[in-house]
């Protein structure tokens, strides 16, 4: 399996990545809601559903399906 992401990786610092959507930080990052998701993401690579999966953005890791960051954009 794959290593997951560290919230603490630099390009997961930058990108405002948690491993659970609900700790987004709501002030640095206005247009969080709490639906947006990982597994609700056009860069997530897994299921929907999925407890963790490749993320475009994040080659050789694995976000959770439930994490977010600032770069999530909803699935077509
Ligand atoms: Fe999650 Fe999308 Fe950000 Fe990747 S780009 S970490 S799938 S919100």
């Amino acid at each position: 399996a794959q290593a997951k992401l560290d919230e603490k990786d630099p390009q997961a610092v930058s990108l405002g990545y948690v491993a659970d959507t609900a700790k987004a930080d709501g002030k640095k990052y206005p247009q969080h809601q709490a639906s947006q998701m990982c597994h609700g993401c056009a860069l997530f690579q897994g299921k929907a559903g999925d407890a963790a999966g490749p993320c475009s953005l994040f080659g050789g890791k694995v976000v959770a399906g439930k994490g977010w960051c600032s770069a999530w954009a909803k699935k077509a």
